[in-house]
């Protein structure tokens, strides 16, 4: 009988470990696309931003947030974006890697689902990749710090690209010449090559560059009339007040507490 059959393996199941999250800890899944630097070469991303790409990972960070509810914030830069689930979730009952293949495989899945929308006639030469990994954050002092490790990582990377390929793109330098011309140098040197060489002012480039992007969901009041149908035949129109939650888009700093002070229904 199959049913015995079915017993008589079913041992093996018990070689599947536990991997539930520790409870009360935040839970931050971050993906990374995998050997980007290639994919972008391959496709001929603008550099040192190239807008379709970042909004084509905004698109697929916000469906990830669609299907997810219980993440209460995702922050993204370059070809990564960590999701942060609420401290008491029990999506997958907490289990890591069922959340974090899920993610992963959504996020993969929509960004080339929605390639064309974004690239148009650019032709998308191989299936990408993304990594996941799942970290947990037991202080929200722990979780602000994690979060602001990469927003700094976005700000230091994206200055050195932006004098990078300011020294490439207008000084005809060769990537090898710009990469040496860069070693040892602080941001105030970079600041100042901008500046002096190319009237670039670091701080006037845009937000969505400098800082990334961050999504929240922000509760909306909506007025909904309902018609409700009278004894004559008549409707009376009926208001009603209703809360929506709604993906917002942010380039903002989150580093300093105003952030954190203008939100604070995300910590909770
Ligand atoms: P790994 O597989 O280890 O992550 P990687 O090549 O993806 O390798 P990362 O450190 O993740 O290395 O860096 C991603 C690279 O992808 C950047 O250095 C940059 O060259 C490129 N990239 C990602 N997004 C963009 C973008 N929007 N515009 C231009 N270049 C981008
Ligand atoms: P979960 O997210 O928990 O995996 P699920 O709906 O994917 O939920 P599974 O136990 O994985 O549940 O079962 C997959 C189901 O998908 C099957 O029960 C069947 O209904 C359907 N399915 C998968 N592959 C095929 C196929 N080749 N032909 C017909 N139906 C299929
Ligand atoms: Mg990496
Ligand atoms: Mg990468
Ligand atoms: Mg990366
Ligand atoms: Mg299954
Ligand atoms: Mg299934």
């Amino acid at each position: 009988k199959a049913s015995m059959a079915l017993s008589r393996f079913e041992y093996v199941k018990q070689f599947e470990t536990d991997d539930r999250c520790l409870p009360n800890c935040w839970i931050v899944v971050r993906i990374d696309g995998k050997g980007f630097h290639r994919f972008s070469d391959q496709h001929n991303f603008l550099k040192p931003n190239d807008d379709r790409s970042l909004h084509l990972m905004n698109c697929a960070a916000k469906q990830v947030m669609t299907e997810f509810k219980d993440i209460v914030l995702a922050y993204g830069q370059s070809d990564e974006y960590s999701f942060v689930f609420k401290i008491n979730t029990s999506t997958y009952n907490r289990r890591s890697s069922k959340l974090m293949t899920n993610i992963c495989s959504l996020f993969a899945s929509t960004f080339v689902f929605n390639w064309q929308k974004y690239f148009h006639d650019v032709k998308l030469k191989y299936p990408p990749a993304f990594d996941g990994r799942v970290v947990l954050y037991p202080s929200n002092q722990n979780l602000l710090d994690y979060l602001s490790w990469r927003q700094a990582d976005c700000h230091i990377n994206n200055m050195y690209n932006t004098v990078f390929w300011a020294l490439v793109q207008q000084g005809k330098l060769t990537p090898q010449a710009a990469q040496e011309r860069l070693k040892g140098t602080l941001a105030a040197d970079k600041n100042e090559i901008l500046f002096q060489d190319y009237a670039i002012n670091y701080n006037d480039l845009p937000e969505f560059y400098r800082k990334g992007t961050t999504l929240i969901r922000e509760k909306k009041e909506e007025q909904i009339t309902h018609k409700i149908p009278q004894q004559d035949g008549t409707f009376k129109e009926k208001a009603e007040l209703k809360i929506k939650s709604e993906l917002v888009e942010l380039h903002t700093d989150i580093i300093g507490s105003s952030f954190w002070n203008n939100h604070p229904e995300i910590l909770t």
